[in-house]
């Protein structure tokens, strides 16, 4: 995890009693995105001989999960002077084109014979090995993708050997130095430290490695995975996981990347633009599963139904600019992109005929054990929340910049009825909250639903839906994830302690954490509300979700949107920091296992250090001019020298 390699070694046993060691280094770069290496290591330990090696880039297997697809056309295959070749293939339905290819490097006096079968480009040859002499094969890959189908095959040629001639088929070892070196820029400046618990250490750096290899935020055309680049379920597509859980943690530590998860939702407005016309509305409909921009959901009541995902985009909006203090992006796509997310919902939305009401009705939550609701609470609360938020917005940029409003504005279409529409809905929308039991009811006829005593399955047993069918799940009130109590961690500042109290204690009894983006938000309402232990279990289960296998489906693909989970866990849960009223500010606990953790933050331009004992908080501003931060009520100014606060 410091590094970023990986290192595999076993002794190979022939049949007559021949001994051989072999050793496989590999690291994926993190300082070139093209750029993988691979050294193997032949050691033959009790015998002189002759052994024939042969390399590949191999695309013709299957899918992991569909197990008869195989996903690539093959273009074209090719030599790279004497010690390369290429793959050039495409997939078969969205026609993401990659230029693999693999040089030997250090190999100089090895004859290479090149090696082709369908989908397979190889090099081969035969060596002479001699008693406990180690024979060292190196190996440098590069990937090159395309998604825009713009590029040529020649031109894509050009750009992989223009890269081959810039490493100049550099050793593994020297390249091996970079990796290190960047790694360790990424450990310093973003590292979690844990003083207390090895378990929950590792946890966490595991976390965090894993979201620093899926995304880094190079480029805008791109998005993470739910199961990063890690499995093959889910196909590398990208759900509103970046949005609500992801986005957080990349705004906080690598506000670039945040800005490129925004801008992928702009470059791709048009799509959702388009989704918007399929399903008989207005504006812009985000989709609920995506590798391009285009609506990939297979099971259509989510795709069609699950109309929060809009609400997530336009939240990360808000969340990415409270934050990191960026007015330009907002002020350019992301006013568009608010607007057109109004004009969606002005058109979902329906009017109820017997009161003067507003809804979203046919729908599904987050809870997706509950299909085809009228009025969930969440979805209507964010509809509501996005027009107020892209009213005061297009207000705000009004007495701001008008000119640069207007020109959008009529880019757009935009009609100033429309605000008036808007008004209404928001204020006419259906939020079912009774103040005397202070709950929000989750959608319309929740607490009539049948409950069961729910044996609820212990962290370490199967999902529940491995052990119920579907309709039986969805005939109660079970909940799949957090839902109601979402809201809670969207706006922290907008509801009172026993508010969030009342509906923990009312829903987390009937939720059985079919999502791994469930333990988390759990972990963080349970420490606000005074549940430490329970706070600190759920983290567990967060952080080591992968590591421990505790799902039983580690195997299909890291759960990413977890993991980013686990770091918002110690940060906006444990640390207790909030963003949402203009000030970042924190009411911080040490769990009780735990003697101290620190953790990194970037905050509106400052680099920021907070370490957290049981009885103080330190800041540290690293970098920057520094800001007002509020520790347990109090504001306290940053500047250059450390704060050290008692709490
Ligand atoms: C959850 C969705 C989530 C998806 C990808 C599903 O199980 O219910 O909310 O977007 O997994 O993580």
């Amino acid at each position: 995890l410091k590094k970023g390699t990986l290192k595999r070694e076993y002794v190979r046993y022939g049949k007559k009693g021949k001994k051989l060691k072999l050793v496989f280094e590999r690291f994926i770069s993190i300082f070139d995105k093209h750029l993988a290496c691979v050294r193997l290591t032949l050691k033959p330990i009790n015998f002189n001989g002759q052994i024939n090696v042969e390399f590949g880039l191999d695309n013709t297997l299957f899918h992991g999960e569909q197990k008869k697809d195989n996903h690539w056309n093959c273009i074209e295959t090719g030599k790279i002077k004497n010690n390369g070749v290429y793959l050039l293939t495409e997939t078969k339905n969205t026609k993401f084109r990659v230029l693999s290819s693999f040089i030997m490097a250090n190999t100089e006096d090895t004859k290479w014979r090149p090696i082709k079968r369908e989908k397979y480009a190889g090099l081969y040859t035969t060596v002479k090995l001699k008693k406990n002499i180690s024979i060292v094969f190196e190996r440098n890959i590069l990937n090159i993708t395309e998604k825009r189908h713009k590029a040529s095959n020649g031109n894509l040629k050009k750009r992989l050997f223009n890269i081959i001639d810039k490493y100049k088929f550099s050793g593994y070892a020297e390249l091996l130095k970079k990796q290190e070196k960047k790694w360790a820029e990424f450990w310093q400046t973003r590292d979690i430290v844990i003083d207390g618990s090895d378990e929950s250490q590792q946890g966490i750096r595991f976390c965090m490695f894993h979201l620093n290899q899926t995304y880094r935020g190079l480029d805008p055309h791109l998005n993470i995975g739910a199961k990063g680049l890690t499995g093959e379920v889910y196909n590398g597509s990208t759900f509103w996981d970046t949005e609500t859980y992801c986005l957080p943690y990349y705004v906080m530590t690598n506000p670039k990347a945040a800005r490129n998860l925004i801008l992928y939702r702009y470059k791709t407005l048009d799509q959702a633009r388009k989704r918007a016309v399929q399903l008989n509305c207005r504006g812009a409909c985000y989709p609920m599963i995506t590798l391009n921009g285009e609506e990939s959901c297979g099971v259509w009541e989510y795709g069609n139904l699950e109309v929060h995902v809009s609400a997530a985009v336009a939240y990360a909006i808000w969340h990415y600019v409270m934050v990191s203090g960026d007015k330009k992006l907002f002020y350019q796509q992301g006013i568009e992109v608010l607007i057109e997310i109004s004009r969606y919902y002005a058109s979902r939305a329906a009017k109820n005929k017997r009161k003067d009401e507003y809804g979203l009705y046919g729908v599904v939550g987050p809870d997706e054990y509950h299909m085809m609701v009228h009025n969930n609470c969440y979805t209507n609360y964010l509809a509501k929340w996005v027009f107020e938020y892209t009213i005061r917005t297009i207000k705000d940029m009004g007495e701001k910049i008008p000119e640069k409003l207007e020109k959008i504005l009529k880019k757009i279409r935009f009609k100033k009825s429309e605000i008036k529409k808007w008004k209404n809905i928001a204020l006419k929308m259906k939020i079912p909250y009774d103040k005397e039991t202070k709950l929000f009811e989750q959608h319309d006829g929740y607490y009539d639903l049948p409950s069961v005593d729910l044996q609820k399955p212990s962290f370490n047993e199967t999902l529940i839906y491995k052990k119920w069918p579907f309709d039986k799940i969805f005939r109660y009130d079970v909940i799949k994830q957090p839902d109601v109590l979402l809201l809670f961690f969207l706006f922290r500042n907008q509801f009172n302690l026993e508010t969030k109290k009342a509906n923990f204690n009312y829903y987390e009894p009937k939720t059985v954490h079919g999502s791994s983006l469930s333990p988390t938000i759990h972990s963080i309402l349970a420490g606000e509300i005074g549940l430490h232990k329970k706070a600190y279990e759920y983290y567990k289960y967060a952080s080591r979700l992968d590591l421990d296998d505790y799902n039983k489906n580690t195997d299909e693909g890291l759960h990413i949107t977890s993991m980013s989970g686990s770091w918002l866990n110690i940060v906006y849960g444990f640390a207790g920091m909030k963003v949402d009223a203009d000030i970042l500010s924190f009411d911080p606990i040490v769990p009780e296992k735990w003697r101290f953790y620190s953790f990194l933050l970037t905050y509106r331009g400052n680099e920021l250090k907070f370490s957290v004992y049981k009885k103080k908080f330190k800041i540290e501003l690293l970098s920057g001019t520094g800001c007002k931060i509020r520790v347990k009520g109090k504001t306290y100014q940053v500047k250059k020298n450390d704060r050290e606060i008692k709490i």
